[in-house]
């Protein structure tokens, strides 16, 4: 017989408190020793326990003293603006980004290069551990230290088990295990996260919603979503839950690499909408642009002219994108809908067409109540999710702190 619920070993209840506290810390940035213990229900004692010895490493820093409501002067505590600080790194079909965060979640230094053979599994490891050692070195130092790597990448990704699915349109990329691949070569603890997913943790944190329950639907090279359930990101126990874009539409429609066919990203990615526009381009672009300036940019600024074809694709691509979109919010029912991606650079334009649709079919109840917005945060949401997917790891595998020798 199995019982859902055994006792809990003291090590494992060290671990969750520790946790518990860390990412209170990381939640308020500022807090007293007395406040972690109101909202943790943890004793004044325990959180000393856990708090102290960070200090002592200067892992944690007490800032200001802050009047309490009884008057006393206390502490706050935060973590440390310098150091330790993990990695960030967003790998996407054109470019790889990386990042060095410190635990707070601020983006100390940055660093992007241009990706030509995506399709080329090895050469684009190798660009992306040069760039990581390159980080490394600047980073660490006797005193400094890198505690997690956290990458995004496009997907499907069977998480936690950090390995990629497949990525549309890119065969070399089948079945890898990233994580795997990279922690025999970089020495470093790592984090394999979909972008979708690190981009609705970016989200939580930095975007314009911050609320418990949201999905971020990217629409770009490919379709996805990362779903925010009660504060935790939806994996599903086969964990690779938030696939809209490999939902069929059309029962009948071409075939798609996942097996299925139909499915919502062969209508509406950024792929398909610059693929039909690349078609009717004399249409949209006077004659003397390139073919390789058509961008989903410049489709909305013709659109935004007047140019009725450029009109015309957008509307198609808002249209079948709000099939999916209904799709998901009809199982959901997430009222905070963040769009991300290249489509994006589609503009209002895109995005009113959506929002008209969307009044349109959805049932009243969730057309009254569904707020839609883009991310504030543009592109940048993977690549920031990906930092704090790093911090998150290290608050929930405290060991990574509490080892590191000071
Ligand atoms: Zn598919």
């Amino acid at each position: 017989m199995t019982l859902p619920y055994k006792a809990i070993s003291q090590k494992q209840i060290k671990k969750n408190n520790r946790t518990l506290i860390l990412s209170a810390i990381f939640h308020s940035q500022n807090i007293t020793r007395k406040k972690l213990s109101e909202i943790t229900n943890l004793a004044p004692s325990t959180v000393s326990n856990i708090v102290n010895p960070l200090v002592d490493k200067e892992i944690l820093v007490e800032t200001g003293l802050i009047k309490t409501e009884t008057g006393k002067r206390a502490a706050t505590i935060t973590f440390n603006e310098d150091e330790p600080v993990v990695l960030g790194v967003r790998i996407q079909r054109n470019f790889i980004k990386a990042g060095i965060f410190n635990l707070k979640g601020n983006l100390k230094k940055e660093k992007k290069v241009e990706v030509k053979d995506f399709w080329d599994f090895e050469n684009t490891i190798n660009t992306l551990m040069k760039l990581i050692k390159e980080f490394k070195e600047i980073t660490e130092s006797p005193q400094k230290h890198v505690l997690s790597l956290g990458i995004a990448s496009p997907g499907p990704i069977i998480s936690r088990k950090d390995e990629i699915a497949f990525i549309t349109n890119f065969p070399g990329w089948k079945n890898v295990n990233l994580k795997e691949y990279l922690t025999d070569k970089l020495n470093i603890d790592i984090l394999i996260e979909h972008d979708v997913n690190a981009a609705i943790l970016a989200e939580k944190y930095l975007g314009s919603y911050k609320k418990e329950d949201m999905i971020y639907f990217s629409v770009d090279r490919g379709i996805g979503a990362g779903i925010l359930s009660r504060n935790k990101v939806l994996r599903g126990v086969l964990l690779t839950a938030g696939e809209i874009g490999h939902t069929s539409i059309k029962y009948n429609g071409p075939e798609c690499e996942c097996g299925n066919r139909g499915c919502l990203e062969l209508y509406c990615s950024t792929t398909k909408l610059l693929e039909k526009a690349k078609k009717y381009r004399h249409e949209i672009l006077p004659d003397e642009i390139q073919e390789n300036e058509l961008t989903v940019k410049s489709i909305s600024e013709a659109a935004a002219e007047g140019n009725e074809t450029a009109k015309k694709l957008l509307r198609e691509n808002a249209y079948y994108f709000n099939i999916g979109l209904i799709n998901l919010i009809n199982i959901l029912a997430t009222p905070h809908i963040i769009i991300g991606g290249e489509i994006q650079e589609a503009g209002s334009i895109w995005l009113n067409m959506v929002k008209e649709f969307f009044a349109e079919k959805a049932m009243d109840h969730l057309a009254n109540n569904v707020k839609i917005k883009f991310s504030k945060l543009q592109s940048s949401s993977s690549f920031y999710g990906a930092g704090i997917a790093a911090i998150n790891h290290v608050i929930n595998n405290p060991d990574i702190i509490y080892k590191k020798s000071p």
